[in-house]
């Protein structure tokens, strides 16, 4: 069991680091242990696209490593503490993501101007805004996760971005597709703003319709056969 969460976690850090979302060895994906002893989560000084099963490592609930051989990040109280508050939760993904970093700081809401921004609006974007430096404490994992609530992600503003699922291809998916959604709105406001976007209806059928589990499964396996591909 844990082998496979691990391979599943190593591949979500190869497609995000393929989705330009690695910022040199920094960024992180993990899954909740099923035994409930912690997280299982990418090892720290290493490229998310150096990332094989053997480099994610098992965390406990306090930072300790209980398994696996490497070093562990010291922001892993971002992924233990919204386990900790959310039981639905069994991924949590944090990443650099430049795109996002870079609308966060406009404070313009995220509009849905395409597919992406669906997943994400109505309502905006949940933001953490009380620092944009590192995560390092229990209490900041316990602001974050208050901040996040019970959506499927939140921008750090000046840091990155933070997103979670009940699996680990869920909370990858959402990280690439809130960055593309980021991505796109900035096209946007580069060629002059965006002047429409969906309605909250529009937006809400649009998340049933793009977005449900076993689509954003076959975006995860089109992007894992890319990776293949490319080796
Ligand atoms: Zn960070």
């Amino acid at each position: 069991m844990s082998d496979e969460l691990r391979a599943e976690v190593a591949l979500g850090c190869r497609i995000l680091g393929r989705e330009d979302q690695g910022d040199f060895v920094w960024g992180h994906v993990s899954a909740r242990d099923p035994q409930g002893r912690g997280v299982w989560m990418k090892a720290s000084t290493l490229g998310f696209e150096e990332i094989g099963p053997d480099n994610v490592i098992l965390v406990g609930w306090d930072g300790e490593v209980l398994e696996g051989e490497g070093r562990r990040h010291a922001e892993f109280p971002i992924h233990t503490e919204l386990m900790r508050a959310r039981k639905d939760v069994t991924s949590v993904v944090h990443t650099h993501a430049p795109w996002a970093v870079a609308f966060a700081s406009t404070e313009q809401p995220l509009r849905p101007l395409s597919h992406e921004g669906t997943l994400f609006v109505p309502p905006d974007v949940a933001r953490f805004t009380k620092t944009g430096d590192l995560i390092l404490t229990r209490e900041l994992g316990e602001d974050l996760a208050a901040a996040v609530g019970d959506r499927n992600a939140a921008f750090m503003v000046h840091h990155g971005i933070v997103t979670c699922g009940p699996d680990v291809t869920t909370s990858v998916m959402t990280a690439v597709l809130l960055e593309r959604a980021c991505r796109t709105q900035l096209r946007a406001i580069a060629g002059g703003g965006p002047k429409t976007w969906s309605s909250d209806e529009e937006a809400l059928a649009k998340r049933d319709h793009c977005y449900p589990p076993q689509l954003l499964r076959q975006a995860w396996d089109y992007l894992a056969r890319r990776l293949d591909a490319e080796r």
